[in-house]
Parts: structure tokens; C-alpha cells; sequence
């Protein structure tokens, strides 16, 4: 357990309590340890991401972090910016496979930027390549050609074993959900998205339950935001996914909302909120733990594989938005916002009463 900084210590605790009453009510077995990171860590050791850190996260089964940075550390040097240590932990633990649900719990559909029927209970996981493609191929450079003009290049390179691994994870995570994929690529263009089909095609074909079916980037952004309820599985390489997972994002109105998970091979995961550590608003009592709870509930799903528990506060989650609790950031005009403890203890509440 990997607090940071800013909010990230309150979304933290909330996230505890909800495991604690997992841990009294429904006989779920932890062991938790905590650690330093971010900003925290390079007050307390002189870098973001201690050696103590990194070896507890190796032998973790899941971790859950909570979010780094903040002004206090705005000045350091790249290598030691709290958001390296984030940079480095997904490095070391080779975490490939970015999960980002965009879930609408349906009272909440009125703060989405889309129309609500267009929106209203959307479920739909999109899985991002995380460690390949064009933000890492080689070549890449500024170089000036032979007539003196400069030219910028970056290669968009993955390689056979790179797309089967995420190939896999994704028609694993549809046979765990509606058992439709859609892969996302550009192979009217890119020689590479056309070894990213064939290699799609041949792992499908060891999974003959799932509907496996294909996307240009430029159709996927129109129909997302169109009609995004016809997807509920969506991979995609690197760049591409960076830029639909952020468009779906703001289908669901608030950033308070949102949880996301990075997978390795062995389905170890990280598991954190989409936002950042907030330091305009720590220590206040006042942050969203939404995106921090349901990102708990998605180690639970993904990397203990207890879905009957991750269901359990999912539903939780959705009951305290049902009964009116709303934190500020996802409160309308003539609601009373509610505090961090406040919405956490009706989540623990509703999943007493479920139990
Ligand atoms: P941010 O996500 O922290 O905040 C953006 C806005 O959203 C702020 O107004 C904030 O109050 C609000 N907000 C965010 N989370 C909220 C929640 N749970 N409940 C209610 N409101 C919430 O982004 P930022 O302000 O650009 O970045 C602040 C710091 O966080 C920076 O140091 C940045 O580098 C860092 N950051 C860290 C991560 C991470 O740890 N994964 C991600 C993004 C940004």
C-alpha cells in the first residue's frame, strides 16, 4: 500500500476501511504493508522510489497506490520528481497492460459531456499496450537531413511477443466480462497495425468464446463518442489508447470517479486513481475516495481474482450514489457535499447491510 502524497494518504485510508470490513464481515485475508513513495519518500530518504519500496512491491501480489507529487517537490531535478518514482516502479515491475474502465453509475449520468441515454450504465474497459509503441521504438530523434532542414521522427515498433502478451490479457479480461473484444489499430496505414490484427486473429483462436472484432482509430474515437454503449472491451497500442482512454474519461463526468489498473504477465497489478495527489485540496477532509475504492475493488477482480467481492463494492459504491452521497466534485447544484470519512463510512455501511 503506496499512499504518496497530497490526497493520496486521506483516498488511502478509505480504502483500508473498506478492506478492513472485507476483512471482518466476508472472511477476505490480507497482508498489507506500507511503503514510501513520491514526494513522501524524498523527504524521508532522498528519492521517490527507495530500494525498501520497490523490493516490497516485487513481492507483492497487488499493489494499490494512492497518487504522488505536488509543489513541495516541483523543483527537483527529472530523476528525482516524485513522479518518477511512479515511472520506475511500472518499469521494474514490467506492468504492459493499462486497464481504464469508463463505468456511468447511472445517477451520475447527468455529469457526463455526452447525452444521458447515450451514457446511462456505459461499462466499457479499455485496455492500453503500456510499455511498447511509438513512445518508446527506436529510431527516434531531431536530425537535420541533407538540405539543411531539420526532421523529427519517432518509430511506432511492437514486436510479435509484445502484442500476444496484451493480445491475451485482453480476450482474458472479456471472457471475465461480456466476451466481446474490439481491437483498436490503424492497418489501412501502418504496416505494424497489420501485424497487430494477424497476431490478434491467431489468439483468438484459442479463445473461441469471445467475439473478436476490429477497429480503425479514427472509426473507434466517432463511434465512442456516438454510441459508446456498443463496446465493452476495447485494446489498442500505446498512443492510440492514451488518447481514447482520456475521451472516454470524460464521459463519466469526474475525475473523482475514476479507477485504473496496470497489469503484468502474471496478472500483478497496480492499481491507483486516474487523478493526481490534489494539493489544493489535502487535508481537508474533502477529496472523491470513488476512484480509490473502485480501484481496490479492481485489485480484488484482477489480481486476487475475487469477483464476488469486488462485485460486493461495486455495489456498495453504487448504493451511497443512490441514497444521495455525494462528494463536492460530483455534487449538482442543490446538493449538500458530504466529506471523505463520510461517503467512505457509507460504503462500509451499505456493504454491511449487503452482507
Ligand atoms: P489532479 O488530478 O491532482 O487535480 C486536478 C483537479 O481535480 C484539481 O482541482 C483537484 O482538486 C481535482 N481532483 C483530483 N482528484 C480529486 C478527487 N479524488 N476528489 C475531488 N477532486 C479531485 O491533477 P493536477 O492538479 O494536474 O496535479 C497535481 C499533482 O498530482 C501534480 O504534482 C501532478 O504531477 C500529480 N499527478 C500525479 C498523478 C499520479 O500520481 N498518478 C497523476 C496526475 C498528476
Amino acid at each position: 500500500m503506496l499512499a504518496g502524497d497530497g490526497i493520496g494518504p486521506e483516498i488511502m485510508d478509505s480504502a483500508i476501511s473498506v478492506l478492513k470490513c472485507l476483512e471482518e464481515e466476508f472472511g477476505l485475508s490480507t497482508e498489507k504493508e506500507f511503503a514510501l513513495i513520491g514526494g513522501a519518500a524524498v523527504d524521508a530518504t532522498g528519492v521517490p522510489l527507495p530500494e525498501e519500496t520497490l523490493s516490497l512491491a516485487k513481492s507483492s501480489d497487488a499493489i494499490l497506490f494512492g497518487a504522488v507529487g505536488g509543489p513541495k517537490w516541483d523543483s527537483l531535478t527529472r530523476l528525482l520528481r516524485p513522479e518518477t518514482g511512479l515511472l520506475q516502479l511500472r518499469s521494474e515491475l514490467d506492468l504492459f497492460c493499462n486497464l481504464r474502465p469508463a463505468t456511468i453509475f447511472p445517477v451520475l449520468a447527468t455529469s457526463s459531456s455526452l447525452k444521458r441515454e447515450l451514457v446511462e450504465d456505459l461499462d466499457l474497459m479499455i485496455l492500453r499496450e503500456l510499455t511498447g509503441g511509438i513512445y518508446f521504438g527506436e529510431p527516434r530523434g531531431i536530425k537535420e537531413n541533407e538540405d539543411g532542414v531539420r526532421v523529427g521522427f519517432n518509430s511506432m515498433v511492437y514486436s510479435e511477443t509484445e502484442i500476444e502478451r496484451l493480445a491475451i490479457t485482453a480476450h482474458d479480461i472479456a471472457m471475465k466480462r461480456k466476451k466481446e473484444l474490439c481491437s483498436v489499430d490503424k492497418a489501412n496505414v501502418l504496416d505494424v497495425s497489420e501485424l497487430w490484427r494477424e497476431v490478434f486473429e491467431f489468439v483468438s483462436k484459442s479463445y473461441p468464446e469471445v467475439k473478436l472484432t476490429h477497429m480503425y482509430v479514427d472509426n473507434a474515437a466517432m463511434q465512442l463518442v456516438r454510441y459508446p454503449k456498443q463496446f465493452d472491451v476495447i485494446a489498442t497500442g500505446n498512443m492510440f489508447g492514451d488518447i481514447l482512454s482520456d475521451l472516454a474519461a470524460m464521459m463519466t463526468g469526474s475525475i473523482g470517479m475514476l479507477p485504473s489498473a496496470s497489469l503484468n504477465e502474471d496478472s500483478k497489478g497496480l492499481f491507483e486513481p486516474v487523478h493526481g495527489s490534489a494539493p489544493d485540496i489535502s487535508g481537508k477532509n474533502i477529496a472523491n475516495p470513488l476512484a480509490m475504492i473502485m480501484s481496490l475493488e479492481m485489485l480484488l477482480r484482477y489480481s486476487l481474482n475475487l469477483s464476488g467481492l469486488a462485485d460486493r463494492v461495486k455495489k456498495a459504491v453504487n448504493n451511497v450514489l443512490l441514497q444521495g452521497f455525494r462528494t463536492h466534485d460530483i455534487k449538482l447544484e442543490n446538493d449538500v457535499a458530504v466529506s471523505t470519512t463520510e461517503i467512505t463510512s457509507a460504503v462500509c455501511k451499505s456493504l454491511l447491510e449487503e452482507a
